[in-house]
């Protein structure tokens, strides 16, 4: 959580320009704002980094995937090919704009892959949620041309990869429309918050109004407004733009000094026995948020956790048993327990969520031990946390185990 280690000065003064003003709300009150408008900022300094055409701070990550899904015109008995592992986010969003998931295969990437695409395909898919997992992304090179093939609108939650990219160009700008998170977790904070990007003009015009009760947000007269189409609240207010657009800024900073550690890391741990990594589909790309490793398999995967536990070793994920972030805990949509009804339970499920068959996606987490990485280490740190992690895989496949 690069951004949160690195909260400072900047972001109390962006905060400090928001209350000298009492404007916290992002739109109009032209005079009295004084020329702060910090969703803008913040919205121009994600811009900067990703080369995005538009952009649209939201409340959130969650609420940004639901808008990105909404303005690329995904709703009601749609289905949507979305990933095994991934932020449960991505699924809620799909569910609660009325769509229907479907579960693909990943790879070594941590992201669907082409061929997993490909096998979940129908005549009935809509299209597909593409997630760019643990900082990293997907192979593009291989998913474009299934998604162009079969016809997909691809949307992609690109919530843990703010500036990375592939091939140069931004994770989140493959698709029609794209988002990142800005929680307190990811490689930049604005507390909570969400950006919605496109280079499509209509679908970011369906964005701004979906995103805040339908407005057009055209002249100074809230009352007076246009309403093309019906939306609700998933607004950000101005403090945590305040924050966000102070964090971006730093973005290009975290991203290098996260590189050079991780890079130390995978160079120090390259030649320990049973080590390896997760494939980078692009490795100039990466923002580095996390080290990917794999074990040979889930049992020397789950006794390696064994022994970074004993060594008092907290910073990583074991995300197949651990974590929110694999189908494994996601009990609650395989019994499809609701507050309310949603349409897939009047539509009905497109695959039998209580028995998906992907191996590839159990195999390759059930492997994957994931490493928080933090731009305030110094050299020191990553060399202690090397060997730390070097000890306890070396233990962890020593002989005896067999
Ligand atoms: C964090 C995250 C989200 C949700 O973001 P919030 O800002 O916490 O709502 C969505 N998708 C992915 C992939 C994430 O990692």
């Amino acid at each position: 959580m690069p951004g949160t280690e690195l909260f400072g000065v900047e972001e109390r003064k962006e905060i400090n320009d928001v209350l000298e003003t009492g404007i916290l709300f992002r739109y109009n009150h032209d005079e009295p704002r004084k020329g702060v408008w910090k969703a803008r900022d913040f919205e121009s300094e994600v811009k900067k980094i990703t080369g995005a055409r538009y952009a649209h701070a939201v409340s959130s990550g969650s609420t940004a995937v639901a808008t990105a899904l909404a303005a690329a015109g995904i709703g009601a008995g749609d289905e949507v090919i979305v990933p095994p592992f991934t932020y449960i986010a991505t699924i809620e969003a799909v569910l609660f704009v009325g769509a229907l998931p479907v579960f693909a295969e990943i790879d070594e990437t941590l992201c669907l892959s082409a061929a997993g695409i490909e096998k979940a395909v129908t005549s009935k898919t809509k299209a597909v949620c593409l997630v760019h997992m643990c900082g990293g992304m997907a192979d593009m090179d291989a998913i474009m041309p299934v998604i162009k093939k079969h016809y997909l609108i691809l949307v992609e939650d690109a919530g843990q990869a703010f500036a990375a990219s592939y091939k140069g160009t931004a994770t989140g700008l493959f698709g029609k429309t794209g988002c990142y998170s800005f929680d307190f977790f990811k490689i930049a904070t604005a507390g909570e918050g969400g950006v919605l990007v496109t280079n499509d003009e209509a679908a970011y015009k369906l964005a701004d109004s979906y995103a805040d009760h339908g407005h057009d947000h055209i002249g100074n007269n809230r009352g007076m407004e246009q309403h093309p189409v019906l939306g609700f609240n998933y607004r950000i207010s101005e403090l945590h733009a305040a924050v966000g657009g102070a964090q971006t800024r730093k973005v290009p900073h975290i991203r290098t000094v996260n590189n050079a550690n991780k890079k130390l890391l995978m160079q120090l741990l390259g030649e320990v026995q049973g080590i390896s990594f997760a494939t980078l589909a692009d490795p100039d790309g990466d923002s580095a948020t996390f080290l990917n490793i794999f074990l040979p398999d889930t049992e020397a995967a789950g006794r390696t956790v064994a022994e970074l536990n004993k060594a008092g070793e907290g910073g990583f994920n074991y995300w197949y048993t651990n974590m929110y972030h694999f189908i494994n805990q996601w009990d609650h949509i395989k019994e499809m327990r609701t507050a309310s009804k949603l349409p897939i339970e009047i539509l009905g499920a497109p695959q039998d969520y209580k028995n998906l068959h992907l191996p590839k996606s159990q195999e390759v987490i059930g492997r994957l031990i994931s490493f928080g990485i933090r731009c305030t280490w110094t050299e020191d740190d990553v060399r202690k946390l090397a060997g730390k992690i070097t000890d306890c895989v070396t233990k962890a496949l020593a002989p005896v185990h067999a």
